[in-house]
């Protein structure tokens, strides 16, 4: 990474941005914007469109009209193929300036944001455009006299509702798989997060993509999300974020048309350290990269340190070296670690619930305040607490921030019971050199990813869901595909 070229990017002005909507960029038809602050320096760095219910409704019809006039699902395979492979070569042109974007507006670390964003999307959609050709239907088992055919057939108007963490990687998570098969989208992304995504977009028009296919409305999720999740004329929803959003898009669903619903939801993931780790340092490195990175605002981020009794004051110890050793700061600049949060109000609830947990019994070993306050930005230390028992709230709520809570286990059945102690199930980890516990961990760890001596970094051929309160459905690999397809028979006499 070139420090001048981030520097010289980050000089640039930002203009205003506005609905993608029929292929035209468009103001909300009120007129209205909302200032985006960037978490930086708390500044404001540019203004989106605030839409109106009319914005997300014309978007909407403006998908719908694409599907049913079959400008994008009734082209070749080859030619969708060929400009979802364009559109991910200009992602990937573009990275540098993609992701300071993107920096600017959330705040992650830009050594993780050229990764995780431009890089994954691209990425993404590239595995999704080498996909599409070989998804096929099938011939069923019938009598000889019947041809049963059955055939997968896109959905038509998806509706994807976005957080603010990675806008672009969680953007195409999405829209890879919706658009392969031959869907419409109308895409929403969060109200702290959407400029790397609209241009993104644009992007997509660059490649070819027709006018109307991919729609982007910006706005507040009470009144555009509930516009989308309340239409009769979205087929699909598909989300990540919150549970308390998630909770609500169903209902959406039950009170209009019943679509199908996809939640990608939060975690309280826990990482579980054995003494019989084959390398503890590593392990401790590890775990405070599988929590602090982009601030501990990574779903999958493993929030409860699970750790054998007989390590405990050791291992927690090698985690705060770790911890204290990661650079916070600007996230623009190269050498930064940890970046800032996304806003002031993550910022205030990620210190209430240090508060609370002091208020509960536990210790904080380090961090628990917020620094760099004189930038203007929202910025906080690493956070280790101990002390942390089963029920507390720091061991049962998602926090989405840099807090990482433990708790001491003796026997194998204790680590177990600890880490199937929340309502979610969306990741762990578990650090041993015994194949069998291993083994046994993955199997009784309630949960949609097991991580076994690493944490994170799974790539994008394996499926990403959670179970329990974490969601349901997955994003990532070709399972993700099944959410944007129907299936069809057809039953044929000869
Ligand atoms: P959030 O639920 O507050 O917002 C997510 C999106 O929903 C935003 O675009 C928001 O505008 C919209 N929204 C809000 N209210 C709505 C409503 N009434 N109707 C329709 N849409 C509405 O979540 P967030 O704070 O942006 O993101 C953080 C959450 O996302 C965390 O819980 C995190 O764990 C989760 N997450 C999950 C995954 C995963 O893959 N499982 C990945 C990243 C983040």
């Amino acid at each position: 990474m070139d420090q001048s070229k981030i520097d010289a990017l980050r000089a640039q002005p930002v203009p205003a941005f506005k609905h993608l909507i029929d292929g035209a960029h468009v103001a909300a038809s009120d007129g209205g914007t909302m200032d985006v602050l960037s978490p930086i320096n708390g500044k404001v760095l540019t203004t989106t469109a605030k839409g109106t219910v009319a914005d997300m409704e014309a978007a909407i019809a403006s998908a719908r009209a694409a599907f049913d006039d079959r400008r994008w699902a009734g082209q070749p395979p080859a030619a969708r193929k060929k400009v979802m492979m364009r559109w991910a070569d200009l992602i990937e042109e573009n990275a540098l300036e993609l992701a300071v974007l993107g920096v600017r507006d959330n705040g992650t670390e830009i050594g993780m944001a050229l990764k995780a964003e431009p890089g994954s999307a691209a990425a993404t959609i590239r595995y999704y455009a080498e996909a599409l050709d070989k998804i096929y239907g099938e011939i069923a088992a019938t009598p000889s006299d019947i041809l049963g055919l059955i055939h997968k057939e896109p959905v038509g108007v998806v509706g994807a509702i976005i957080p603010w963490n990675f806008p672009m990687m969680i953007g195409a998570w999405k829209l890879g798989p919706a658009l392969a098969m031959g869907n419409s989208v109308v895409l929403k992304p969060s109200e702290t997060a959407s400029l790397s995504l609209l241009r993104m977009a644009d992007l997509a028009l660059d490649a070819g993509l027709p006018p109307g296919v991919l729609n982007v409305v910006t706005g507040e999720g009470a009144v555009v999300g509930e516009t989308l999740g309340l239409s009769m004329d979205v087929d699909v929803l598909v989300f990540t974020g919150s549970g308390g959003t998630g909770r609500r898009l169903m209902e959406y669903a039950a009170r209009s048309n019943m679509k199908r619903v996809y939640l990608e939801l939060g975690g309280k993931s826990p990482n579980i350290v054995f003494a019989d780790a084959p390398d503890l340092d590593q392990a401790a490195k590890v775990t405070a990269a599988g929590i602090f990175r982009n601030s501990g605002q990574v779903c999958v981020a493993g929030s409860r340190l699970l750790v054998e009794a007989s390590i405990h004051d050791e291992f927690v110890s090698a985690v705060t070296r770790a911890a204290e050793a990661m650079q916070v700061g600007d996230p623009l600049n190269v050498g930064t670690q940890i970046g800032a949060i996304n806003s002031e109000v993550q910022l205030k609830a990620n210190l209430g619930f240090v508060d609370t947990a002091c208020a509960e019994g536990g210790t904080v070993v380090t961090g628990g305040r917020r620094i760099l306050e004189d930038t203007g930005g929202y910025y906080m230390a690493p956070t280790i607490v101990t002390g942390v028992t089963r029920d507390v709230t720091i061991a049962q709520k998602e926090i989405f921030g840099p807090v990482l809570g433990v708790m001491p286990f003796s026997t194998d059945d204790e680590a177990v019971q600890l880490a199937n102690s929340t309502v979610y199930g969306l990741a762990g980890a578990a650090w041993t050199a015994n194949l069998s516990r291993a083994h046994r961990m993955v199997r009784d760890v309630r949960t949609g990813v097991m991580h076994i001596n690493t944490y994170g970094g799974a790539d994008g051929t394996v499926p990403l869901g959670g179970v329990g309160q974490s969601g349901n459905g997955s994003d990532k690999s070709l399972h993700a595909i099944e959410k944007y397809i129907n299936l069809k028979t057809a039953w044929i006499k000869l």
